[in-house]
């Protein structure tokens, strides 16, 4: 069995959307500081951090984007949406802030080889992290999908897409339809992913990335892996 690592690491400071708060870690303890009780001497070592429920890999939960009282929070998400099967399409071509559309993801998913079944994640590499990650376009510039294209992937059942980007779609307007259009459709969106390029040519493979139990949570960071048998 082999595990890919599609998680971003949470650090000080990580670059989250600019609509949501930072990432602030800091060292709360440490080897320094030593407990004694009775005769043992014993030191630890802790971190201290705070963050939006969206920092970081992270998993939308419909409450994030859907007004509408019933709508799930991310503890209340059945477990089954974070464990399934998995495709990655490859759209690294497309130019950056770039709305993909359908034509381009029905190219993409022809030149994969595979077909997208009821349930599946589906995964869309647009080499975001490799032109943007760690510089200011990071949280503007990155390429998303067409509100089409959102609506193509619902029509074809699947349960979750991901992207690298901190939004689904394009900056402004094309990243509020596309979160809309998730919420009329019953799907969410996976944001943050990394090594999505290490999925491409290989096929199907199993999608694992359990969110958090955050009580009420409109997201949650995840621990995003693909696992091939
Ligand atoms: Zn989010």
């Amino acid at each position: 069995m082999e595990f890919v690592d599609l998680s971003r690491e949470i650090f000080h400071r990580t670059q989250t959307h600019p609509s949501h708060p930072p990432v602030v870690m800091t060292v709360w303890g440490d080897h320094s500081e030593k407990k004694v009780a009775g005769n043992t001497t014993f030191t630890s070592k802790a971190l201290y951090f705070s963050m939006s429920d969206h920092a970081g890999t992270h998993v939308d939960a419909p409450v994030h984007f859907d007004p509408r009282p019933d709508a799930l929070s991310v503890e209340q998400m059945p477990l089954e949406k974070f464990y399934t099967s998995a495709i990655c399409l490859d759209l690294s071509h497309v130019p950056l802030k770039h709305a993909i559309t359908v034509k381009e993801m029905e190219a993409a998913l022809a030149a994969s080889g595979q077909e997208i079944r009821k349930g599946d994640t589906v995964l869309i590499w647009m080499a975001t992290n490799e032109r943007l990650l760690g510089k200011p376009g990071y949280v503007h510039d990155f390429p998303g999908l067409a509100l089409e294209s959102v609506h193509w992937l619902a029509d074809r059942g699947i349960g979750m897409f991901g992207v690298e980007a901190i939004s689904p779609a394009p900056e402004g307007e094309l990243n509020f339809q596309a979160h809309m259009a998730c919420a009329e459709r019953g799907i969410t969106h996976m944001e943050c992913l990394a090594n999505l390029d290490k999925l491409i040519g290989r096929g199907r493979f199993t999608f694992i990335g359990f969110p958090l139990k955050i009580r009420g949570g409109t997201a949650s960071p995840i621990r995003a892996v693909a696992m091939f048998p």
